[in-house]
């Protein structure tokens, strides 16, 4: 469905973004990989989806705070590719405390790498996809950019501003085929939320397992997990020909948390 497309996915060394990867590729699309981790389990990565799915695909080491990395990351992807045709904003990061205890580089590094990094890879890829009178923007948003939890002041603030980010460039973008939409997952099992699991077993003294149910149960009615695929599915939907009049959409992928 996607040959022939060029997709950046950020933060898709992990989690969500890789799941979104790999479903890309699936459906034909070449793709630029981008986040941290180990090179060889990258490496692996890159020779994993080549093989799987027969297309082109390449690295981009990026650090989502810095905007001239962005820049050359689009660049990248232009010259390697030829176009960047879709674009996937999803490298994310979280802390928790309350406001008068959260650390000021911890509020600053959120908002640059949930928020300020989807603003500077759009201003790099636009200008292309204007040129080539297409493009698919999906930003990578939460159930938080919707409802609010206690101690996660600069992620509601990240995820609800990229939510009227994607409005924005949706308008902007109205008169050419490019969409710019938003998923918002509820709690997806991947190492961001792995973490806060140990983070409430290790504070409540019980075991991962209860700490994992209560959380879940907390805010999800489905008590399930949505997959980093599930997300991927919805992303190939949104570049797919059936999405085409999707424009400045907030797509919930939650499990019922936000229906309450
Ligand atoms: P994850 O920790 O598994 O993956 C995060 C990815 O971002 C990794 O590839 C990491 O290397 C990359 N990354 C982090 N900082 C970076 C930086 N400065 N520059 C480049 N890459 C960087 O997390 P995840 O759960 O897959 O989250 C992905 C996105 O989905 C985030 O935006 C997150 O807010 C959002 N989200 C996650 C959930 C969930 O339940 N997991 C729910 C809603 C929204």
């Amino acid at each position: 469905m996607l040959k022939g497309k060029n997709a950046i996915v950020t933060g898709s060394t992990s989690g969500i973004g890789m799941g979104i990867a790999y479903k890309l590729a699936e459906a034909g699309c070449n793709v630029l990989i981008n986040g941290f981790g180990d090179k060889a389990a990258i490496d692996a990565e890159l020779a994993d989806i080549a093989k799987k799915y027969g297309v082109k695909d390449a690295y981009s080491n990026a650090d989502m705070s810095k905007p001239e990395q962005i820049a050359a990351m689009v660049k990248q992807c232009e010259e390697t590719f030829g176009s960047c045709d879709i674009l996937v904003n999803n490298a994310g990061i979280q802390f928790t405390a309350n406001v008068e205890d959260f650390p000021q580089e911890k509020w600053d590094a959120i908002i640059a790498i949930n928020l300020s990094s989807a603003f500077h890879a759009m201003k790099a890829a636009l200008p292309g996809m204007k040129k080539n009178n297409f493009g698919r923007i999906i930003n990578i948003a939460s159930a938080h950019g919707l409802v609010a939890s206690k101690q996660k002041s600069a992620y509601v603030a990240s995820k609800h501003g990229i939510l009227g980010l994607t409005k924005v460039t949706a308008l902007e973008t109205a008169d050419f085929d490019i969409t710019a939409n938003a998923i918002c997952p509820g709690w997806v099992l991947t190492p961001l939320v792995q973490k806060q699991i140990d983070d409430r077993a290790k504070a409540q003294g019980c075991d991962p397992q209860k700490a994992k149910d209560e959380m879940l149960g907390e805010k999800q009615p489905k008590k399930r997990f949505n997959t980093p695929e599930d997300i991927g599915a919805m992303a190939v939907f949104l570049c797919g020909p059936h999405s085409a009049a999707m424009t400045g959409e907030i797509i919930s992928m939650d499990g019922g948390w936000t229906a309450q």
